[in-house]
């Protein structure tokens, strides 16, 4: 059974030594470090560092490329996409070009930042990388005459060039069928290539996908993920409150859906718990959720994050502390169900 939690927003070693022994004794066993751009130009040692003080004190580690490129899931932000404008990813605009701050994922420049931070994650000790939410940019926009429509990324040249060569056709500006195979195609790519240069590290390679299995969202067949060789733990984050879904259905569905793909490819399945921006009185909830996800097979639960987000203003819960304590008291409890030794 594995039990934990996401961290991030303190540097300072004995600090985070103190809250790694509290993740312990609240019942963790696993925590995700997050690692940005910031912390490889400004924090590399301090991040070997920061993974042996949690290794030491028995918390497995995975690091996350927290909004690196703007292409994972983080508060944090890009300078890859200032210094390299070239390399952003380009929208399906007609009335001029658009280029927005995220990083085309098909671009040998970013992919060559990736695998500097592979090789830095490698080097921290950590047991594997987390890739969390790897997306394309997409919205909808509505003009002053005229109905809505979809906007997408990536349509740069190297994009082009690549569905050029699937396809057999010029890559349209619509949102068709093949744009949508071609978004999930290079999403899937991405993360082989990720996935296969971790591994070749020794790294374990873990996986969230949004909870919603739609085009927009950039992968629709969650199975191919799953399939892919050197992913090894595959999960989701269904947060009820972010997508104003009622907990134990949304948690149940998506747990129940994650698990069964899990089991057919002989993947460790994962579920993230929404533990940031909880509205005061549903503090309750997060307990249904991390009880659903159990109870629904899910062996590898972890919560974002650390303390209810009360570091952050962006994404802090009105009562951080309630938050904590009661996935605190979860955990403890799925301890004992399970009888996890104590480290
Ligand atoms: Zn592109």
């Amino acid at each position: 059974m594995k039990l934990g939690a996401s961290y991030f927003g303190n540097r300072t070693l004995r600090h985070v030594k103190k809250d790694m022994e509290k993740m312990i004794e609240d019942g963790c066993n696993l925590v995700v470090h997050t690692m940005s751009e910031h912390d490889v130009a400004y924090h590399s040692q301090t991040m070997i560092d920061i993974v042996q003080v949690s290794r030491d004190v028995g918390l497995e580690v995975f690091l996350d490329p927290w909004g690196v490129g703007r292409v994972f899931g983080g508060e944090s932000f890009s300078a890859f996409v200032k210094l390299f404008p070239e390399a952003r990813q380009r929208l399906s605009f007609t009335e001029g070009d658009i280029n927005v701050n995220k990083a085309c994922i098909n671009s040998r420049t970013f992919r060559d930042k990736m695998s500097q931070w592979i090789d830095l994650a490698a080097s921290t000790g950590a047991v594997g990388v987390f890739w969390d939410e790897p997306h394309l940019f997409y919205g909808e926009f509505t003009e002053l005459f005229g109905k809505a429509r979809k906007i997408w990324g990536c349509t740069c040249s190297t994009c082009k060039d690549i569905f050029k060569n699937s396809f057999g056709y010029e890559m349209p500006r619509e949102f068709t069928n093949d744009v949508m195979a071609f978004r999930q195609e290079t999403i899937l790519n991405f993360l082989e290539f990720l996935s296969d240069h971790s591994a070749s590290k020794g790294l374990k390679n873990a996986v969230c996908v949004f909870p919603f299995g739609e085009p927009k969202y950039g992968i629709y067949e969650w199975e191919k993920i799953v399939k892919l060789k050197n992913i090894d733990i595959f999960g989701s984050d269904p947060y009820w409150i972010s997508y104003n879904e009622s907990v134990g259905d949304f948690v149940g569905k998506v747990s129940r859906e994650v698990v069964q793909l899990c089991k057919k490819y002989h993947k460790e399945p994962q579920i993230w718990i929404q533990g940031f921006r909880v509205p005061a009185g549903r503090e309750g909830e997060v307990s249904a959720a991390i009880k659903t996800a159990f109870d629904s097979g899910v062996r590898n639960i972890a919560s974002w994050c650390f303390e209810g987000g009360a570091c952050m203003t962006y994404i802090s819960s009105d009562r951080p502390e309630m938050v904590w304590d009661n996935i605190s008291r979860e955990y403890k409890e799925l301890r004992k169900l399970t009888k996890v030794p104590k480290v």
